[in-house]
C-alpha cells in the first residue's frame, strides 16, 4: 500500500461548466497534513466535490468532508473522536487579480483561481486543516472531570474483595 494518496487532478473550470461531481472515500491518515493528529489510521473520510452555479452566474465548487478522526485530546491526552463536517464553497475566477480586494467577509465561500490541474486531495487536506479548532480538545467531559467519574465507580477489587468474603 502507497504511503501517500493518489493526486486526483482535474480541470476546474471544465469541472464547473460541465456540473461535474466527484465524491470518494480516502484513509485520513493518507493525508499528509493530517497523519501527525491522528491515533488510529483506519479511519475513512467521505469527501465530494460538486462543480456547477450555485449562487447566481458565478461559477463555483462546493466542497463537502464528512467524517470522525481519532485524535489526542490537547488538554487530557486522552483519545477523542473528532467529528469533521466541512461545507466550502469556491469561486471560481480566472486569476489572483480577480480576486475582489475588499473580499466579502462570507465565512463559507472563498475564491479559488481556476486551474487546469487543480489537486483535488490537496484541497480537501486544506480545507480540512484549515477547519480543525486552535485547540483540538474534548469539548466536555475532559480530564479532570473523566477522573473524578472514575474514582466515584466501584473498583473491580472492591468487588473481588466482597466476593471472597461471602
Ligand atoms: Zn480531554
Amino acid at each position: 500500500m502507497s504511503s501517500s494518496a493518489k493526486h486526483l487532478l482535474i480541470d476546474s473550470r471544465e469541472f464547473v461548466e460541465q456540473s461535474l461531481e466527484i465524491h470518494d472515500k480516502i484513509l485520513a491518515s493518507l493525508l499528509p497534513g493530517l497523519a501527525g493528529l491522528l491515533t488510529s489510521s483506519d479511519r475513512e473520510l467521505w469527501y465530494q466535490l460538486l462543480g456547477g452555479h450555485f449562487r447566481g452566474d458565478a461559477p463555483m465548487l462546493r466542497l463537502k468532508i464528512k467524517g470522525v478522526l481519532d485524535v489526542r485530546c490537547q488538554r487530557c491526552l486522552e483519545e477523542m473522536e473528532y467529528a469533521v463536517d466541512v461545507s466550502r464553497d469556491f469561486v471560481l475566477v480566472p486569476a489572483e487579480s480577480a480576486i475582489p480586494e475588499d473580499e466579502i467577509e462570507d465565512d463559507t465561500a472563498d475564491y479559488l483561481v481556476a486551474n487546469c490541474k487543480l489537486d483535488v486531495l490537496a484541497l480537501v487536506e486544506e480545507e480540512l486543516l484549515l477547519s480543525l479548532p486552535f485547540v483540538l480538545a474534548h469539548e466536555d467531559n475532559c480530564g479532570e472531570a473523566a477522573a473524578f467519574v472514575m474514582t466515584e465507580r466501584a473498583s473491580p477489587f472492591r468487588v473481588l474483595e466482597k466476593l471472597r468474603q461471602t
